[in-house]
């Protein structure tokens, strides 16, 4: 292949600057439909960010046996909840996707092979907050799954892989949350003050990203009694996993949110980049 054809094929994914990524702490499905403080953050976030090419997601509500990418053009919303205001089943949020560059991230990743998966559409973890970054949908998103059966350490290290994927103008979202432990949320605590355990986790994630020391992260089952509290099935921890394994050595993180919902589930988001 000579250069003229290698441009022509990756013209449509250049970016002018390497993408940020995002962990993003998703929460209460209801917040696709809530304005409160949370979902303010997510619209000026969207508002803050050069738009990208593609959004690949990697939501905790996509665990699949093996490792899967969305190839779908057209992925549809997805209601992947139940119980809720009649509302929620009524919004829909159908950005294009983007089986080309779902087809790079299988290129790129060398480790593994990564399946396609054609009818893909998208989970609550990826529409609830996307919704608010990009109200209009003008984004297409395509989705990577998350291997159940994996260590944090493998999805660590498969983070890291996709990093070739930011300069292609390709953000990366890790939708989950910190701390979710749904067996002891609070109804009467929608905002307020979380449990001692929660803050306590929340604060361990927080100050070993602060030092840049994500070992002890990987392996916060050692953590013991708090860590089986704060992530009772890890699920909602491992997105985050993905997005320090995306992060280069001096990237500054910041953090673009930080608050509770329930009593148990840390909201905290944060950028790298
Ligand atoms: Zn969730």
């Amino acid at each position: 292949m000579n250069l003229n054809e290698l441009k022509t094929i990756t013209d449509g994914f250049q970016s002018t600057q390497k993408m940020p990524v995002l962990f993003i702490g998703h929460g209460n499905p209801m917040n696709a439909i809530y304005d409160n403080s949370f979902t303010q953050t997510l619209s000026k976030l969207g508002k803050s960010l050069e738009k990208p090419n593609a959004i690949l997601v990697i939501s905790a509500h996509w665990q699949t046996n093996g490792t899967y990418v969305s190839t779908n053009p057209w992925p549809q919303t997805i209601y992947d909840f139940g119980g809720f205001d009649k509302k929620l089943y009524e919004v829909k949020y159908e950005p294009k996707g983007h089986p080309e560059l779902a087809k790079e991230l299988i290129n790129t990743v060398t480790s593994i092979a990564v399946k396609e998966d054609i009818a893909m559409g998208l989970d609550h973890g990826a529409w609830t907050v996307l919704r608010h970054i990009y109200p209009v949908a003008d984004v297409p998103v395509f989705e990577m799954s998350i291997d159940y059966r994996k260590s944090p350490a493998f999805h660590y290290n498969l983070g890291q892989e996709l990093g070739k994927l930011r300069d292609k103008g390709v953000l990366i979202i890790g939708s989950g949350n910190i701390v979710h432990n749904l067996r002891l949320l609070d109804w009467n605590n929608a905002y307020g003050k979380p449990f001692d355990w929660a803050l306590e986790f929340d604060l361990f994630v927080k100050t070993n990203i602060d030092n840049r020391n994500f070992q002890p992260l990987i392996e916060y089952q050692q953590l013991g009694k708090v860590a089986q509290l704060a992530v009772p099935t890890n699920d909602h921890y491992l997105p985050m996993m993905y997005t320090l394994g995306l992060a280069n050595k001096h990237e500054p993180i910041k953090y673009i949110y930080e608050g509770y919902e329930f009593g148990s589930l840390s909201m905290r988001c944060f950028q790298i980049g």
